[in-house]
């Protein structure tokens, strides 16, 4: 028999379990953004414009989480030499993404930035809290474009959040196990089910490895596919397969649709084993 999870009407007795989720692709599309910026860098270095099913196939590969160091290896597969320097090419990526200033004022970007529709709506934090389910973010996107849009966009008050600097990449599980262990209370007890929803096969590998690093704590891998696959069917399933095929638990019709599965999950989990 499985064992018993804890109850979320239980005072002091923390969440009945954490959500915690990747942000490009998962909270925004950033199809015209991060996406369009990468393609736009390795066009300004070497006049070739990777198609989103080349981008699609590199970040396949589980490990290139990181756009700066994706655009570097598409040029170097590219046959380009000599390489740009990392720094200028960080440099040149900027001004596609933010056109502007990164630390500065979000209101002063012209960049693509300005072009990431929302996958999910504020009311949808409300619902994961009546549901005692504690959230927060795990992601590899640069902390001001991360706080701009869980902030500004959403309207998120100080969110709980690991971003690019906080946590070496994904898949290493250093964030995702940091933020669920200050999520889930107590150092001396592991925390409820700790869920990471995600875009790529890097989020996928992220659990795994969380599972390797924490043997007695439960994990589970939420996966969507990200929305510029969403409009042809096959490019879609066969992303999809390649989540599941990866060692996602599930995957999701759609982010909004969060909450529903890990109820499912959660309830299969504390019904007794036949
Ligand atoms: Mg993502």
């Amino acid at each position: 028999m499985s064992p018993a999870l804890p109850n979320a009407s239980e005072p002091g007795s923390g969440p009945r379990a954490i959500l915690l989720f990747d942000i490009d692709g998962v909270i925004r599309d950033v199809a015209g953004s991060y996406r369009r910026a990468l393609a736009e860098t390795v066009h300004h270095y070497s006049g070739w414009r990777p198609d989103p099913a080349c981008i699609d196939a590199l970040k396949e590969e589980g490990r290139w989480n990181n756009d700066w160091e994706a655009s570097l290896e598409l040029l170097r597969r590219h046959g380009l030499s000599p390489l740009p320097d990392f720094q200028s090419l960080v440099a040149v990526f900027s001004g596609f993404y933010f056109g502007g200033d990164p630390a500065g004022d979000p209101a002063q970007w012209r960049g693509f930035i300005g072009d990431e529709p929302l996958l999910v709506d504020r009311a949808c934090f409300a619902e994961l809290d009546r549901a005692g389910i504690a959230w927060g973010f795990v992601s590899g996107a640069e902390p001001p474009s991360a706080r701009y849009v869980l902030e500004r966009r959403l309207g998120l008050v100080d969110p709980p959040l690991v971003a690019m600097g906080d946590a070496p990449d994904k898949p290493d599980p250093t964030g995702l196990l940091r933020l669920a262990g200050i999520l889930g209370g107590t150092a001396a007890a592991p925390p409820a089910t700790v869920a990471y929803l995600g875009d790529t096969v890097a989020d996928v590998l992220t659990v795994r490895n969380a599972r390797r690093a924490r043997p007695s704590w439960r994990f589970l891998s939420l996966a969507v596919a990200p929305p510029h696959l969403h409009a042809s069917a096959q490019a879609r399933s066969s992303y999809e397969q390649g989540l599941k095929r990866a060692g996602a638990d599930a995957v999701l019709p759609d982010t909004g649709s969060a909450l529903a599965t890990l109820e499912q999950l959660l309830s299969a989990a504390s019904r007794p084993e036949p």
